[in-house]
Order: C-alpha cells, then sequence, then structure tokens
C-alpha cells in the first residue's frame, strides 16, 4: 500500500501534520508513515505507523541532511506524498526535498486532500484575503501551515525502519541546545495579548507580559517588535509570516491591524483592541474596542482584574 510520509523537526508540529495527512489518506487507499530521523520521538504520534530512517542524520539536523536522507527513503520507497510542517526548516527540507525527487511542492497549505491521482489543497493569499485552490501530480511534497489542523494525540504506534547510511552535509552541527523555559506556545494558549507598535519602548513590554500572565494567557506582538526592533524573539510574532493562532480571546494593543497581522489571528474566538486612533483597521477585526493610550488603558485593566480577585 502507498503511503502519506509525514516529517518535522518539531514533534508539535508533526502531530498537526500527521492529522492532515490522515485525512488526505482517509479514502483514498493510502497508509500514513511518520518519518523519524535516527530515533523515534516519544511526543511524536502517528495514525498509521513509523518509519525510522537510520544513518547518520538525526530529527532536527540541517535542512539539507534531512532532505537528503528523506530524498534517499522515499526513491526506495516510493510514498504518494511527503507531507512537511511550514516552519522554517521544514519550508527548506520540503523545497530540498521536491528537487531532489524531481516532483512538484505545494507551499503552506491549509487544507489537503489526494483522489489518488494528484495532491491537492488550498492556501491563503492576498494576506488572507483570498482561498487559492492548488493541486500537484502524485507523487508530490507539500508543506502544511502550522495551526491549520489539530494536533494528534501522542500514542504508540508500530516502528519500520529504512537504513540510508551516511548522508554528507555541508553543514556541520557543532552543539545543540535545549529551548528553556520562557518559549512561548501561542498556539495552545486560550488568552493571547499581543504588543504593538503603540508600545514606546522595550522596557514597556513586562507590563504588558504582566497583563498577559494575570489573563492566564501568553504574550505575542507583531512583526516589527520581533522582526525590525527584536524586542521580543521571533516565535511571538503573530501573522502571515508568524504564527498562526486561534485563542478564546485575542487582545491587541497598539497594534494598527494591517492585513498582514489580522492574517494570523482572524479566526480568534474573541479579540479586543486598544488603540488611540478611531480609525484603525484593528477596530474592525474586534468584538470588542478601548480607544485609548495604552499606558493609561492597560494600569487600568490591570486594577480591575485584581480588584476581582
Ligand atoms: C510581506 C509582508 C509580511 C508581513 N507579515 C506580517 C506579519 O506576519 N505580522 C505582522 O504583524 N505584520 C506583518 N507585516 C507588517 C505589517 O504590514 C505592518 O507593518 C505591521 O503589522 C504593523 O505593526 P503594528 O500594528 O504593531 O505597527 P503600526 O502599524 O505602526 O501601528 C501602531 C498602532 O499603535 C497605535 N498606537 C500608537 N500609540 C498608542 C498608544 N499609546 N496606545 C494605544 N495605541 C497606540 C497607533 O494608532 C497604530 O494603530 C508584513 C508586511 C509585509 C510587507
Amino acid at each position: 500500500m502507498k503511503s502519506v510520509w509525514v516529517y518535522s523537526e518539531s514533534d508539535s508540529v508533526s502531530n498537526e501534520v500527521a492529522a492532515a495527512a490522515a485525512e488526505v489518506a482517509k479514502g483514498a487507499g493510502l497508509d500514513v508513515q511518520v518519518i523519524e530521523l535516527g530515533e523515534a520521538r516519544q511526543g511524536v504520534s502517528s495514525p498509521g505507523g513509523k518509519l525510522l530512517i537510520k544513518g547518520s542524520v538525526r530529527n532536527g539536523d540541517s535542512a539539507g541532511a534531512a532532505s537528503s536522507a528523506i530524498a534517499k527513503a522515499a526513491a526506495e520507497l516510493q510514498p504518494a506524498a511527503v507531507l512537511l510542517g511550514a516552519t522554517r526548516t521544514g519550508r527548506e527540507i520540503a523545497s530540498r526535498l521536491a528537487a531532489k525527487l524531481r516532483v512538484g511542492c505545494m507551499a503552506e497549505i491549509t487544507k489537503v486532500a489526494t483522489d489518488g491521482t494528484a495532491l491537492s489543497g488550498e492556501r491563503s493569499v492576498f494576506a488572507g484575503k483570498v482561498v487559492a485552490r492548488v493541486s500537484c501530480p502524485l507523487p508530490a511534497v507539500a508543506t502544511v501551515k502550522v495551526g491549520a489542523y489539530p494536533r494528534l494525540t501522542a500514542g504508540s504506534a508500530s516502528v519500520s525502519e529504512k537504513e540510508v547510511g551516511v548522508v554528507t552535509d555541508q553543514v556541520k552541527v557543532l552543539s545543540r541546545e535545549k529551548k528553556t523555559a520562557g518559549a512561548v506556545d501561542l498556539k495552545s494558549a486560550k488568552v493571547i495579548v499581543s504588543a504593538g507598535r503603540g508600545v514606546k519602548k522595550k522596557e514597556d513590554l513586562p507590563m504588558l507580559e504582566e497583563l498577559a500572565k494575570e489573563m492566564h494567557g501568553a504574550l505575542g506582538c507583531s512583526r516589527p517588535l520581533s522582526s525590525d526592533l527584536g524586542w521580543l524573539p521571533e516565535e511571538h510574532h503573530i501573522g502571515l509570516t508568524g504564527v498562526t493562532v486561534k485563542p478564546d480571546l485575542y487582545l491587541a494593543i497598539g497594534i494598527s491591524g494591517q492585513l498582514q497581522h489580522v492574517a494570523g489571528m482572524k479566526d480568534s474566538k474573541v479579540v479586543a483592541s486598544i488603540n488611540t486612533d478611531k480609525d484603525a483597521p484593528m477596530f474592525q477585526a474586534s468584538d470588542y474596542g478601548i480607544i485609548g493610550d495604552l499606558y493609561l488603558v492597560v494600569p487600568a485593566l490591570r486594577k480591575a482584574l485584581a480588584a476581582r480577585g
């Protein structure tokens, strides 16, 4: 039986892509194989089995090495499709892999399916204003947008093995550091307090961080705060080029609401915003709005929350 392969260097993203693969396989007579490089990970689940690709490459190795190892195994085992998480590394692995296998590659797919002859998908274009339907003959490679599918919960899966031997790579991994506490997980946060350029200086961010904590939520931001100013790490940045989030409550503070930002949070259940400009587009994407200065509104909000206990 032909398989749909799944790979992501991130456990949680792999579980999302596995959910997408399960949908693709359903009804098309395919099974799902979650790829592991070098060693099986406990937090990674599969609705089918796992394929452990053994050799010199490990989960999390460079895109060049990972794509070479997967390509070697795919050349022999001939999967119907390979789905990867659209993370920074995942995008690079996908394009390299498609080039090595000489097959088509679709990017940032939000809904993926197959009729057995082609892989088809939907992708959001023009900052979420238009949904494009794309398709590619099988075999094909695609990246699945992070946050588009709910994660499969971890469970045990049968593991088969494929030895691909030593894969040479121009990148040499010198050391690895695990991300320490403090790393934000915006995708599972029920409440997100999001900071924009209305925040005047980095030293003012703790005020919003405290508010997020008091609301049992996480701190997100618009792109300028992470990519341009470097006040927060990239994983906090929400939008077209950042994380897609769907919290119960999204509180946008000092964010103008440009299309590229809204594209990443428009599916939040309730959106509230604080902005001095009554015409800020963010208000149009909001259920509730406060026209006011964040330096007055945020302390007042914190005081009100503290009074409620
Ligand atoms: C290809 C491309 C991709 C992009 N991807 C993303 C993306 O993924 N995510 C993203 O966020 N952006 C993205 N951008 C950038 C985007 O277009 C906007 O420039 C950005 O979202 C603006 O960030 P902002 O709203 O924080 O800042 P601004 O647009 O500068 O808005 C600041 C807002 O704060 C308000 N304000 C000012 N002072 C106060 C105060 N004291 N109290 C309350 N409100 C106040 C202002 O009225 C204003 O509305 C992308 C751009 C491009 C070209």
